[in-house]
């Protein structure tokens, strides 16, 4: 099974995990870097051309979380089906987690799903993903999750072109945030959206920050994806990415985990 950049995928499963034993602090997570569909669903009545769009998969960020991973040596999780298939950042139970219609396309196969075919794709392939991330917390003990995300410049029904290069999304803890957000912003031609394109809304995107009834601090951060669409541009960001680990994450360290499972 191929991946958009090519790399071996496993099969079988709805996540890929770069692990790194031994490793704690920090956990990556991508989840809406795939844009595979299960055979059994088919192509969920869109064409390549439509799945191969933002409202697919995060165009780019594949490639930057393998880099990423290789320079920072944190462990990373990523999903491999596309977010048309389920939704594995939206609660189960929102109607965007099998989405009926994104940025002007509709979905036939979302479209008008009884009750049990819905439950059935969570069952298959938006639980197991939580499963493996929930797994690779403990092991990993993360005192934060770095989320990566891309957004596309310009959504086709609001036609307005989005400013910034890259965006950090928080709630809490904002201290965190905002070193991120000074770090990048002193980078030379780089427009950082504070809260933005998104507002973070726990109840909407969720950024799996509970394992174990433990909060794990979230960051999010968003790439506009035209910045990343080749090799380079995923290198250059994945390098902006660690100094940024490195420069506002230090103190992930893992305390905050030990602290809160009494380990
Ligand atoms: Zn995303």
């Amino acid at each position: 099974m191929i991946s958009p950049t090519g790399k071996l995928m496993k099969t079988g499963q709805a996540h890929h995990i770069l692990d790194a034993p031994g490793k704690t602090g920090i956990v990556i997570s991508a989840e809406h870097s795939g844009v595979e569909i299960p055979p059994e669903l088919g192509d969920l009545g869109i064409s390549q051309k439509e799945l191969h769009r933002h409202i697919g998969y995060d165009i780019g960020i594949e490639g930057v979380v393998h880099h990423l991973h290789r320079l920072s040596g944190h462990p990373a999780i990523l999903g491999r089906y596309s977010r048309l298939v389920a939704d594995v950042n939206r609660p189960e139970d929102s109607p965007e987690c099998v989405i009926e219609r994104s940025d002007g396309t509709q979905i036939p196969a979302n479209t008008g799903l009884n009750g049990h075919s819905r439950q059935k794709r969570i069952n298959r392939y938006h639980r197991p993903y939580h499963t493996a991330f929930a797994e690779l917390v403990r092991r990993a003990k993360p005192g934060c999750i770095l989320s990566v995300h891309s957004f596309t410049r310009k959504l086709r029904t609001e036609g307005i072109r989005r400013p910034w290069h890259c965006g950090i999304l928080y709630g809490v803890p904002a201290a965190t945030a905002k070193c991120c957000i000074g770090h990048l912003r002193k980078l030379e031609g780089i427009v950082v959206g504070d809260n933005q394109p998104y507002q973070f809304d726990a109840d909407r995107l969720i950024p799996p920050k509970r394992v174990d009834g433990r909060p794990i601090p979230t960051l999010v951060v968003e790439i506009r994806q035209d910045l990343i669409e080749n090799g380079e541009g995923q290198e250059k960001w994945a390098a902006i990415l660690g100094g940024l680990l490195e420069a506002c994450m230090a103190d992930c360290s893992g305390h905050r985990t030990n602290a809160g499972s009494g380990e």
